[in-house]
């Protein structure tokens, strides 16, 4: 085997011999080109002198052999490389023979060695430094013992033995010198070129390795990019599946609210009419059980699809502008009877640099107020709840957008320090007791949270067990102008006008103050009934009052009959507005005062009730402004008399659309379908149609579609949908298909009243 060593050295050799061949025929190339001036010169001089012929034949001959040594390389570069060398022999040989010691002969016996060492091999230079030294001895030899005698044609030239000797030492010591340094030199040039090549090998491997630790890792490159590539397949198809579920979870959300709220709808508005006929009182309050049941699963579907529909990112907000006010009265109008019924006052306060009007969503914050009020009013036993709204961001110029804080304060029974951070998560409430006394899914405050969040603020609490609660929330809305409140700010009669309040309790003083200073009145509050009497009977004059029924002391009607003792005399007693936050039942003594109001006090109720009470001054008296509940304005007919037809496939909704419309005093058609709305439309003129929107054979929206597009202008109808889809676009989809309201199954008896009520303006 090969020693790695040996290799390098054959390597060398190899290299070194290549190097030989070019040199040897860079050599004879060049020796061909000079050669022709010099065999030119000999041959010249034959033609003069008969003697040189021989030598000139020499020459052109020893020409002809290197031109043809030149010309073909293919011959193995050793024989031309020894033709070469005998050559310079052959010339020394003739030389001595013609010039003796005085010819060139010397110089050929010494270049051909070195010639043979670096054209051929050292080995061969060896050999030809013998035969030079040979060569010399023997013509030395010969020379001495007269053999080149006649051959001469230099006779003067040395060549006894002694000179011989003289001249042979040097050339001896030349040679052998020469030979030894060349011997050197070329064991230098095998090893530098032994090493190069063993680098070249060494580079050449460490390449090698350098291009498989590449190849490798790339491998592990590819391996990972597939990996990534079959993780990011597996991913989209997840993806793909996730959107396909969450599709699905939508889908069936809002086939599952159509298909619960459907016959929702029939237990619901069934049992709303049958308590309003004559029942036993065990019927009554089974009837009213259901009721109450009924609601509740309605809520709780509410608060699980408003739920689902926020979890998978689908709540969108509405941007329209509304009446704040009218939105936080309509939410505390839900909440009335039950506070009232628990004895608890509700108050609204509105601070003075809170806008109007706002751009935004009404009904999401209504569920909010709604949602956090019916928690506060459930919570609490005694005491208040109110509502304070406030505007975080100074500078309020209509579309400036601004940071409304509002605040829920209720003094209920609280919420323990550890539980504060959970109970705006799902499904939780405070304790399990909590789950039984008081009912509840645990959603109402993670839904209210994650809507005050979508309108661009936050939800927190402050609360002390058994001391009460604040819930906080904030909102961002651009301020807006709408042209009715502006009307209502303009007031020209109640302003400087002297308004006496007598409330013990203290936010509702600063209500009414707000309120009466907003319409540039001049407050006069009192907190107690007695103090208020002491100002009337010093002789203080107010141009109207308004008298909180409940008081210590002293109640409202106490006060109002002690008033009108003291004013006996007067011909223009003060006029009297009652508040009160229950029922009224005992009709004494009531003429006193010229209008009863139910707290929470609506603005533009006590907006009237004033005004009212001014310009009639005494002289009517209102009934008491109802609380809530589901009154059904029998006059509606009569106030605004129209031709209405009931598109309703579902029997039992058939049946309580039709009662719900008598009661107001309508007899209206009904049609099952799309296409029996048509044929009803084609029979007659119909002023109204109530339209389901899901029906068989063809839906209320293409219903819809087809009257808006076949009938003439003066035979359109006013078209209101009714469906029990809750998804986000449905209204938009009503919209679209030409329909002009919408309202939501279940049927709300005011709702509907209110979408009606707006074709007689
Ligand atoms: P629920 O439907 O159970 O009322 P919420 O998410 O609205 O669900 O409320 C979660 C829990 O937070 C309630 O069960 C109650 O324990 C507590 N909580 C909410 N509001 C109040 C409050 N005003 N006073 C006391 N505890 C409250």
């Amino acid at each position: 085997m090969q020693t790695p060593t040996s290799t390098y050295a054959n390597e060398a050799d190899k290299k070194l011999s290549e190097w030989r061949v070019k040199a040897l025929n860079i050599f004879l190339t060049t020796a061909a080109v000079i050669a022709v001036p010099a065999a030119a010169i000999p041959i010249s001089g034959a033609f003069y002198n008969p003697n040189e012929i021989p030598g000139a034949i020499a020459i052109s001959g020893i020409f002809l052999v290197i031109l043809s040594l030149a010309i073909f390389q293919k011959i193995d570069p050793r024989i031309r490389g020894w033709v070469l060398i005998s050559l310079g022999y052959f010339t020394a040989v003739v030389d001595f023979t013609r010039m003796s010691l005085a010819s060139d002969a010397p110089y050929y016996l010494l270049a051909m060695p070195l010639l043979a060492f670096i054209l051929i091999s050292p080995r061969s230079g060896y050999v030809a430094g013998g035969i030079s030294i040979f060569i010399y001895s023997a013509a030395a030899v010969m020379a001495d013992r007269g053999m080149f005698d006649h051959l001469l044609i230099n006779h003067d030239a040395p060549f006894a033995m002694r000179w011989w000797a003289d001249a042979g030492l040097i050339f001896v010591m030349l040679v052998v010198t020469l030979m030894v340094l060349f011997r050197q030199f070329f064991r230098l040039l095998r090893k530098t070129i032994e090493a190069e090549s063993l680098a070249v090998v060494e580079l050449a491997q460490a390449n090698d390795l350098l291009e498989q630790k590449v190849e490798q890792r790339t491998e592990k490159l590819r391996e990972s990019e597939r990996q990534m590539a079959l993780i990011i397949e597996e991913l989209k198809q997840a993806r793909d599946a996730a959107d396909a579920a969450n599709k699905a979870k939508s889908t069936f959300l809002a086939s599952m609210s159509h298909e619960i709220r459907t016959p929702l709808n029939g237990i619901i508005g069934m049992t709303g009419l049958m308590l309003d006929t004559p029942l036993s009182s065990e019927q009554h309050e089974f009837a009213d059980t259901i009721r109450n049941s009924g609601d509740a699963l309605l809520m709780i579907i509410n608060d699980i699809l408003d739920f689902s529909k926020i979890e998978a990112g689908r709540m969108e907000m509405d941007h329209h502008p509304f009446d704040l006010r009218e939105c936080l009265e309509s939410a505390m109008d839900l909440l009335a009877l039950r506070a009232s019924e628990k004895g608890l006052e509700l108050g609204l306060l509105i601070e003075p640099d809170v806008p109007s009007a706002i751009v935004g969503d009404v009904t999401r914050l209504r569920q909010i107020i709604v949602n956090l009020l019916g928690n506060a009013v459930k919570f609490t036993e005694c005491g208040e709840v109110a509502i304070e709204v406030g505007c975080d961001t100074k500078s309020v110029s209509a579309s400036d957008v601004c940071l409304l804080h509002f605040k829920v304060r209720d003094t209920g029974i609280g919420i323990p320090e550890n539980r504060l951070s959970a109970i705006f998560d799902s499904f939780s409430q405070v304790d399990a007791s909590t789950t039984r006394k008081y009912g509840g899914t645990g959603l109402g405050l993670t839904i209210s949270k994650r809507l005050s969040e979508l309108m661009g603020g936050r939800m927190w609490v402050e609360s002390v067990a058994g001391k009460g609660s604040t819930f906080h929330f904030t909102i961002k809305a651009p301020a807006t102008i709408l042209d009715k409140i502006e009307e209502r700010s303009f007031v020209p009669q109640l302003d400087g006008k002297r308004l006496m309040i007598v409330d013990d309790h203290e936010t509702n003083r600063r209500i009414l103050i707000l309120q009466a200073e907003k319409w540039k009145m001049i407050p006069v509050p009192f907190s107690s009934p007695l103090a208020a009497l002491g100002a009337i009977q010093s002789g203080e004059r107010f141009d109207i009052a308004v008298l909180d029924m409940h008081m210590p002391e002293m109640d409202g009607v106490h006060l109002a009959q002690e008033i009108r003792k003291v004013e006996s005399e007067r011909l223009n007693p003060t006029p009297l507005i009652m508040l009160t936050s229950l029922g009224w039942h005992d009709d004494t003594d009531l003429y006193h005062f010229a209008s009863f109001l139910t707290k929470p006090v609506k603005q533009s109720s006590l907006y009237n009730a004033i005004v009212n009470a001014l310009t009639q001054a005494q002289s009517k008296r209102t009934s008491p402004v109802a609380a809530t509940g589901h009154q059904f304005d029998s006059t509606l007919a009569e106030r605004i008399p129209l031709r209405v037809l009931l598109a309703e496939d579902n029997m039992v909704n058939q049946k309580l659309g039709l009662k719900i419309l008598e009661r107001m005093g309508y007899r209206a058609d009904v049609a099952a379908n799309g296409l029996e709305v048509l044929e009803s439309l084609k029979r007659q003129h119909y002023d109204l149609i109530l339209m389901d929107v899901q029906m068989p054979e063809m839906d209320g929206l293409e219903a819809t579609q087809k009257i808006r597009a076949d009938f003439s202008a003066d035979r359109q109808p006013h078209i209101i949908a009714m469906t029990a889809n809750a998804m986000q676009g449905d209204r938009e989809a009503c919209i679209n298909a030409g329909m002009n309201d919408y309202v939501s199954k279940p049927i709300q008896v005011k709702e509907l009243q209110r979408a009606i009520e707006v074709l007689g303006k």
